[in-house]
């Protein structure tokens, strides 16, 4: 029964652009649905804020405005469900928006009570979550409608589920990723002192200490990066992110749980160690947070004058072709310049490759399946 109805909700999500006209309530049942979800989490999340929140976010949860907005939220989930309803001639988007909303609603809606918040232990980032998934798809999903690479795309397109998927896990557990990511860097803080060194480094102006920032960390991030295509052992990793087969910013979020601690773990060393002020590194992580969804995404601009300089949509696509010429290059998520430094840089004027994903497809679908994958004895062809 719940299978049924997921294949049923699945297939309507996925229904070609051109079945789907305007005023069919397709938008509409989409528009719910994500609402009526994000509702739901909300509302969860007053019930259990200790399990279910970031302890920064926590304390907004409590003001008037939260409440007011949360309500507004439900009411729009409950509007669009019931428009798209009446337009719909498949009910399953509509009925399942619908149902979330009631559901939402059942469990308190706006007027949850509260537990008080003591000292917090392990949490989960839910509500990281749906922020996190609302900012990045606000911001890229008009983006790449706009200006698309491959126009026949659409959002729901092939594994898309396994994306978010993706994106739900590093952020459900945002609080573990990023205490045993930083656990190289608080051995080294507390072994060194460098009292000069970082008085100087976090005395500049905060814009160069920005760039100075961006160019050590990508320094890092190359090598790891080339590394874990290189050795054998860990390219199985890291072929997790380089399976998906169509681009987008969704498609950012699939790299393997014990990649995400590697390579973070290596690249936060330089900011937090030699001595960056707080300003400087959040204006970072907030401009690598976008980035990293910007050289993703499926956008079609070519930025010819600027693609050697910095790292643009085509150098990054460049990197997951399929092609033999994309084969290890393009390492860069900055700057060029150490691709051309280290021998593997390739962007052609203008192309693109002509498809994404790696060759023979050795990497197997769904998210379990890919976190295994790496730890399963592979049968080698003698080729
Ligand atoms: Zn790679
Ligand atoms: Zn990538």
């Amino acid at each position: 029964m719940f299978s049924r109805l997921r294949d049923a909700l699945r297939s309507d999500l996925e229904t070609p652009r051109h079945e789907r006209p305007w005023g069919t309530g397709w938008i509409s049942g989409v528009a719910g649905l994500l609402l009526a979800c994000a509702g739901l989490f909300f509302v969860l999340e007053l019930h259990f804020p200790a399990q279910l929140t970031l302890p920064p976010l926590r304390e907004s949860y409590g003001s008037a405005w939260f409440r007011i907005g949360l309500h507004l939220l439900l009411l729009a989930a409950f509007t669009l469900s019931a428009v798209s309803l009446i337009l719909r001639t498949n009910k399953v988007l509509g009925l399942t928006a619908m149902v979330i909303t009631l559901a939402a609603t059942a469990l308190g809606g706006s007027r949850v009570d509260s537990p008080e918040v003591g000292e917090s232990g392990v949490y989960l980032g839910l509500d990281w979550f749906v922020l996190n998934l609302a900012f990045t798809g606000l911001l890229f999903v008009p983006l790449e409608r706009l200006f698309p690479r491959r126009r026949e795309q659409q959002l729901f397109r092939a594994e898309w589920r396994e994306d978010l998927f993706y994106y739900l896990v590093s952020s459900l557990f945002a609080q573990v990723l990023t205490l045993i990511s930083m656990a190289p860097t608080t051995a080294i803080l507390a072994h060194t002192r460098w009292t000069e060194l970082r008085a100087w480094v976090g005395g500049q102006w905060v814009w160069l200490q920005v760039l100075e920032i961006m160019f050590l960390t990508d320094l890092v991030q190359y090598w790891v990066h080339r590394m874990f295509h290189q050795v054998p052992a860990l390219w199985e990793f890291h072929a997790v992110h380089h399976s998906a087969t169509s681009l987008d910013w969704m498609a950012s979020a699939r790299m393997h749980v014990l990649e995400i601690i590697v390579l973070r773990g290596t690249t936060v060393i330089p900011m937090f160690v030699l001595g960056f002020t707080e300003v400087a590194i959040y204006a970072y992580l907030l401009l690598v947070y976008l980035y990293s969804s910007l050289v993703h995404a499926n956008v079609g601009w070519n930025f010819n004058r600027i693609g050697w300089l910095v790292v643009t949509p085509r150098f990054h696509h460049w990197h997951h072709g399929i092609d033999r010429e994309a084969i290890d290059v393009n390492f860069a998520i900055h700057f060029p310049l150490f691709d051309r430094l280290f021998g593997t840089y390739y962007l052609p004027r203008d192309a693109w490759p002509s498809g994404y994903g790696v060759g023979g497809h050795p990497v197997p679908r769904g998210y379990w399946q890919q976190f295994l994958h790496p730890f399963r004895r592979k049968t080698r062809s003698n080729d």
